[in-house]
Parts: structure tokens; sequence; C-alpha cells
């Protein structure tokens, strides 16, 4: 494929839910390629058989990047060219590759990015939320108090900021976000380029008074405005929602009163024994 005695690494972005948003070049550089970086072999499988295509894959994600990462710079240095791929998207946004693309650079190997679909820019060009400056924050750590240091330093950016979150921690970090940034708009995106794409443009105010707005299936992206750029950023400077009101609303859904109790207070950060006494108090 090239003519240098090296290889080249080839960074290609597969479809984020859409089969159709595989790249003329992207199906050529697979096919042209010696062998394919995988996250996950069986996924990229499943890609390759659509588009007809046979290579061999090399699995290469997270827990063995290490180990991988330098049997794949071996490979490229006795010339193979290989592409590597994430599960979905663009390898190195949210996903092992940028270790690679760092060995490769230290090993002065060519490194060639394709474009391709990516989930963040793509929920923020339909966001309607500002797309001339924005802050791509990815995956927020997964505890509370880490979370909390990145929103507050988030807190301060004036561009849109760009988030990726698993469905079942949505719910909590929306009201985090609520927390710390005040009332902003946001654009919760679901399942992009699938079936069931869903937009929901919002306000966190709003989202939080009644989080059973949202579907908690499938894969999201959230698009919040801000510090200054968004419609509406009026700061919550005292409690921005009734605790009594969350924990009767988390009853009513099913929950005991001391687990309700308990989970807005983790919700909003403040001591169980304040929010115990405010609902003792009706
Ligand atoms: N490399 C990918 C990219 O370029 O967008 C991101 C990979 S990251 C491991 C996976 C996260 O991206 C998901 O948890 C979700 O937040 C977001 N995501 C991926 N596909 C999506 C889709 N179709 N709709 C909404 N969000 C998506």
């Amino acid at each position: 494929m090239n003519e240098n005695k090296k290889g080249t690494l080839y960074l290609v972005p597969t479809p984020i839910g859409n089969l159709e948003d595989m790249t003329y070049r992207a199906v050529r550089v697979l096919g042209e390629v010696d062998a394919i970086a995988a996250e996950d072999t069986r996924h990229t499988g499943i890609l390759l058989k659509h588009f007809d295509i046979s290579k061999p894959l090399i699995s290469y994600h997270e827990h063995n990047k290490t180990e991988k990462g330098t049997a794949i710079i071996d490979m490229l240095l006795e010339g193979k060219d290989i592409a590597c791929v994430s599960d979905a998207g663009m390898p190195a946004i949210s996903d092992p590759g940028a270790d690679l693309v760092a060995k490769a650079i230290d090993a002065d190997l060519e490194v060639v990015p394709l474009p391709g679909p990516n989930a963040a820019l793509t929920a923020l060009i339909a966001s309607n939320l500002d797309t001339k400056q924005f802050t791509f924050v990815g995956f927020l750590p997964k505890r509370g108090k880490h979370r909390n240091e990145v929103l507050q330093l988030m807190a301060k950016q004036t561009g849109t900021l760009l988030f990726y979150e698993a469905p079942h921690r949505l719910e909590e970090v929306l009201f985090d976000m609520y927390k710390v940034f005040g009332n902003r708009p946001i654009t919760i995106a679901r399942e992009l380029t699938k079936k069931f794409q869903t937009f929901m443009r919002s306000d966190l105010a709003s989202i939080c008074k009644d989080v059973t707005q949202i579907t908690y299936k499938g894969e999201f992206v959230l698009v919040v405005g801000g510090v200054e750029t968004g419609t509406n950023t009026e700061v919550v400077t005292d409690e921005p929602i009734s605790y009594e009101e969350e924990v009767t609303k988390l009853i009513a859904g099913g929950m005991a009163k001391k687990e309700a109790i308990r989970e807005v207070a983790k919700r909003f950060g403040v001591s169980r024994r304040d929010v115990y006494n405010l609902v003792e108090r009706q």
C-alpha cells in the first residue's frame, strides 16, 4: 500500500449506528491494509462482513493496549499497514486509539486520520446550541466527588459543552450538572443515526423537575450551553428543587422512604440528616 519501508497507521472511523455513514475511503482503506486493530473484533467482524472485507483482526482495547500496542508498532515497523478502528465512531475519541497514535508518532511512523462519524459533533450540529465554540468533555468521572470537580471546572467555559454518558448514570449526572451549573439549555441527543433517534431540547431545570421525560435506553450525548452562550443562563443559588418533592416523587415511583432520602442526599450532595429533617417537617 505504501512505498516506504515502514507501514502506515490509518485511523478509520466507523458508523455510530447507520451503516450508510461508512465512507468510500474507509471501506477502501480497510480493504487494503494488512491488518485491522479493533476494539471489539466480533463487532468489527460484522461490519467487515457487511462490506465484504476479509482481513486479519487484532484485538486492541483499553485492557490490553500496552502489550498489543507494542506488537502493533512492531508490525508497522516491519512494513505492515494497519488500520485502527473503535467500536463506533472515531478511534481515539473516548476510545482506545490515542495511545497507539502516541506510540506510532514516537516511532516516527506515518499516521493517517480519515474523517468520518463522531457522536459528539453529530449531536452538536443539531443541538441548536452555539457551534462556534465548544469543549468536548466526553465521559465524566464515575464517582460523585471527582465528577463535581470536573463539572466545576467546566462551569467556567463559555462555549458549548459536549458529554458522553451511559444510560444508567444519566439521571444522576443531570442532577449534578444542575447543581453545579444552575439552569442552562441542554440538548439530549439519543440514539443518533439510528431508528429511535431523538433530540430533547430543553433546560436543566425543566429536565430535573421531571426526569421521567427521558427514556433511559440507548446511547446519549449531552450538549449543554456554556456559561455565557445560552439563552437561559439564570444561575440557581439556593436549593434548586425541593428535596421533599424529590423524595415524594421517588416514593411514588416505588422506592422506600429511607432509600429515597439517601438517593436525594446523594444527588444533591447534602447530608441525609438535612433531607430527613426537611421531609419529616412536612
Ligand atoms: N469514538 C466514538 C465517537 O467518535 O463518537 C465514541 C465512543 S464512546 C466509547 C461511546 C459513547 O459515545 C456512548 O456511550 C455515547 O455517549 C456516545 N455515542 C456513541 N454512539 C452514539 C449514538 N449513536 N447516539 C448517541 N450517542 C452515541
